[in-house]
């Protein structure tokens, strides 16, 4: 099935959702055939992988059509409902299917069902030759291949399962339709309908699965992943980056020498001058910020993404402010005013505590001194909200940065607020054994480097540096 575009999606209170979620909605059960199937089906799979399409076909046609004549009525043929049975329809069962197979091609699920589970299983399969480690091996392979429920190999397996189901009557065809399908084992895998009957027999699989009953299930399946995951070892992966080899020490230099230059133009000719020294502060922090990154090697950190998101606030706010200022011209004043009014209200906070204050590193007693010396802090007020209660999106539709938006600054976002996509990308890592189920594995040794920041940082430094030229168009700043 091919994936929806993001143009494909439609948005519904706030959330991106693709055709099929917003038809199915919370009806959509999500069977799964590694997790659920493939233990019931292995010992399908351990005789096709054992014998071969063609004669492992034949084989179990002879075993299933056996025991769909059987007087015991055999449910289905998953594992667990023949665990289930009595210890004399069991030996029954692996009767028939010790007639049409060496045992020791089963021998490998003995690592999973043993003499306590099902003596009678073990009798019948494990012909004491065969070592512990080969049979773990087979059963790592047999998962291997046969956990991608799309292909071939499962496929055949959930023929086997349809035709059980079709000789016990509990699955009808028309004349046609089981005609075409039961030629399926007849066709060679490069034939091009192979595709078309596989899609029709996964779907008919999924079909039957939802008349089974699966009582038995869930106790089998634990136990076959469990005793899976202590007898193999996690595989562990980490995603590996290109190294940045570029020196960006000339290019911060330079940034240095620009903003040096505008701090003597502020100096000499306009110290009191509030768009400039707002400005260039904006700009400063940005720059404080890249060489942090760089001289505390933060480039491929969780660190460094939230620093570039930080820059980006920067020169969404930088550019706005110009934008703004023909329309504002106190907007650099009003800017100054609101950060302030944030500060006031974190000491106010810490003022009213009575008794023992926090010991944190929030200098709240500084943070008092900062709002008093920029103005009489009776005549501060404190909003709550963005700055003129614009967010970073529409900042960045206004400014002309929504790419900036788009690309960079969402997934920044994604680390600066701990959301799970940041958290899954950069502090775990995939353990690929299939039999493992890939599951996370906490990168406590922090092996997981992350792509770097850099470029990506001194893209938007630029793009901070050529603002601020729009501020600085003196002959002064020319000059320099
Ligand atoms: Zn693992």
């Amino acid at each position: 099935m091919k994936n929806s575009t993001l143009s494909e999606h439609k948005i519904i209170k706030g959330v991106f959702k693709t055709k099929i979620s917003e038809l199915l909605g919370s009806k959509i059960d999500f069977q799964n055939w590694a997790y659920e199937r493939m233990p019931e089906y292995s010992w399908l799979g351990l005789i096709m992988s054992r014998y071969g399409r063609d004669e492992g076909f034949k084989r179990t046609y002879q075993i299933v059509s056996e025991l769909s004549k059987a007087d015991y009525k055999v449910k289905s043929l998953r594992l667990s409902d023949f665990l289930a049975l009595s210890s004399e329809v069991q030996k029954s069962i692996f009767e028939i299917i010790s007639k049409h197979i060496c045992p020791d091609a089963l021998s490998p699920l003995t690592t999973i069902i043993d003499s306590l589970l099902s003596n009678d299983f073990c009798i019948a399969f494990l012909p004491g030759n065969v070592n512990l480690e080969v049979r773990i091996d087979r059963m790592s392979d047999l998962i291997r291949i046969m956990g991608d429920g799309s292909s071939e190999f499962a496929t055949d397996i959930r023929f086997i399962v349809i035709y059980y189901h079709a000789l016990t009557n509990k699955i009808k065809f028309t004349d046609i339709m089981s005609e075409k399908m039961f030629d399926y084992p007849n066709l060679k895998p490069n034939n091009p309908i192979m595709v078309l009957y596989g899609s029709m027999i996964r779907s008919l699989e999924l079909t039957v699965l939802n008349g089974e009953n699966k009582e038995n299930s869930f106790d089998y399946l634990e136990l076959f992943w469990e005793r899976m995951f202590r007898m193999t070892n996690c595989e562990l992966m980490q995603l590996r980056f290109e190294e940045n080899v570029i020196d960006y020490s000339v290019q911060l230099a330079a940034i240095k020498s620009e903003l040096n230059s505008y701090k003597i133009i502020i100096d000499q000719s306009y110290p009191f001058d509030e768009k400039k020294i707002v400005s260039l502060g904006i700009a400063l922090f940005s720059y404080k910020r890249v060489c942090e990154i760089v001289e505390c090697h933060l480039e491929t950190t969780i660190a460094g993404r939230s620093v570039l998101r930080g820059i980006i606030d920067s020169l969404f706010m930088l550019k706005y402010l110009v934008l703004k200022e023909g329309e504002v011209p106190d907007i650099w004043r009003k800017y100054q005013l609101h950060g302030i009014g944030k500060y006031k209200l974190i000491s106010e906070k810490y003022i009213e505590i009575q008794g023992d204050k926090p010991k944190t590193h929030v200098p709240y007693e500084y943070l008092d001194i900062l709002v008093n010396e920029f103005r009489d802090k009776e005549f501060v007020d404190m909003e709550t909200g963005f700055f003129d209660n614009l967010g970073p999106r529409k900042l960045a539709e206004l400014v002309d940065e929504k790419d900036l938006y788009n690309f960079f600054y969402d997934y920044d976002s994604s680390y600066e607020h701990a959301l799970w996509g940041a958290i899954r990308e950069s502090s775990f890592l995939k353990c690929t054994n299939p039999s493992h189920l890939f599951h996370y594995v906490p990168d406590i040794d922090n092996q997981q480097k992350l792509q770097s920041v850099l470029p990506d940082a001194f893209l938007v430094m630029d793009k901070i540096i050529i603002a601020l030229r729009s501020v600085f168009e003196t002959r002064e700043a020319v000059q320099k």
